[in-house]
């Protein structure tokens, strides 16, 4: 009988290395890795489009089942608020804005006040979450351009907010699908981050992302899902050691085992409110 040594050995033979990269997925542009995690690697180069459609979806259900309630973790009351929110949480955590963001939403309840703000006492409430200047700055430009272009109001497609100061299209994204209910795939480095882990694709670009995202999941789900994986990669695919050994996803991802697999080890590395339920979910 043939040992996994023998055919090493003869990789060896043919000048492949014994470990790592040695050719690409004729697909999707993937690194096969012929050693190591062979069997398991084999397995996921070997997926058809239609087969990862099929997983991709079904991937989305699981987390709906380990994240039933996900909702966005910025506080707001409407769009002007949800845009001012996340405009703050670039380099910021959702926590400190949502600490920062009530005294400034009563200081700045449309966006006239914004656009007229004195720029001192701006920049010294939002000063906490970090980069206050420049962040001050889009916030009394976001005023004036809502305004003049859009009658106060902030616009609902994602053409026109992405012309507004201090939006990219990840925050386009944010407000339709969070204050707009439009959907709308928000690539931030979590889902980057998790979904090349899973192998549903290896672009970095955000924009490529979410058009590759955009194929292999229903338009209605794209909201959702966006809320799904951000809350997986917060509470259990971190990006040092993920909780593998109690991920839910285990058997459909491939990176099953970059992160402990021994169930007690990786329940200690489970974060925030849903890790009983979660812990639950692995049967512990
Ligand atoms: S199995 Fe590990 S790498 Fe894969 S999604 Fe779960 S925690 Fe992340």
């Amino acid at each position: 009988m043939e040992t996994a040594n023998n055919q090493d050995t003869r990789r060896s033979k043919h000048g492949q290395g014994l470990s790592g990269i040695t050719n690409c997925h004729p697909l999707r542009g993937y690194p096969v890795v012929v050693a190591g995690k062979g069997k398991r690697n084999r397995k996921w180069d070997r997926e058809t489009p239609l087969g990862l459609v099929r997983r991709a979806r079904r991937m989305n259900r699981t987390l709906a089942t380990a994240f039933p309630h996900v909702y966005c973790e910025l506080d707001f009351t409407n769009p002007l608020e949800l845009t001012v929110a996340t405009i703050l949480s670039a380099q910021c955590t959702d926590k400190r804005v949502n600490l920062t963001t009530p005294a400034l939403f009563r200081e700045y309840p449309t966006a006239l006040a914004y656009a007229q703000a004195d720029r001192t006492e701006l920049e010294e409430m939002i000063r906490p979450t970090g980069f206050y200047r420049n962040k001050a700055n889009s916030l009394i430009n976001l005023g004036q351009q809502l305004v003049t272009r859009f009658d106060g109001e902030v616009p609902d497609k994602l053409e026109d907010l992405v012309t507004l100061p201090g939006i990219g299209r990840k925050t386009a994204n944010v407000v339709l699908g969070n204050a707009f209910d439009i959907p709308g795939i928000t690539v931030d480095t979590h889902f980057g981050r998790l979904v090349r882990r899973w192998r549903w694709t290896a672009e970095e670009d955000p924009v490529k992302v979410e058009k590759v995202v955009g194929d292999l999941i229903e338009r209605k789900e794209w909201t959702l899902l966006s809320h799904r994986v951000i809350f997986h990669g917060r509470r259990v695919c971190h990006a040092r050691r993920p909780a593998c050994g109690v991920c839910v996803l285990a058997s459909d991802c491939p990176s099953f085992g970059e992160g402990p697999t021994d169930p007690l080890e990786a329940a200690a590395l489970v974060r925030g409110p849903e890790t009983e339920h979660l812990l639950a979910l692995a049967g512990l």
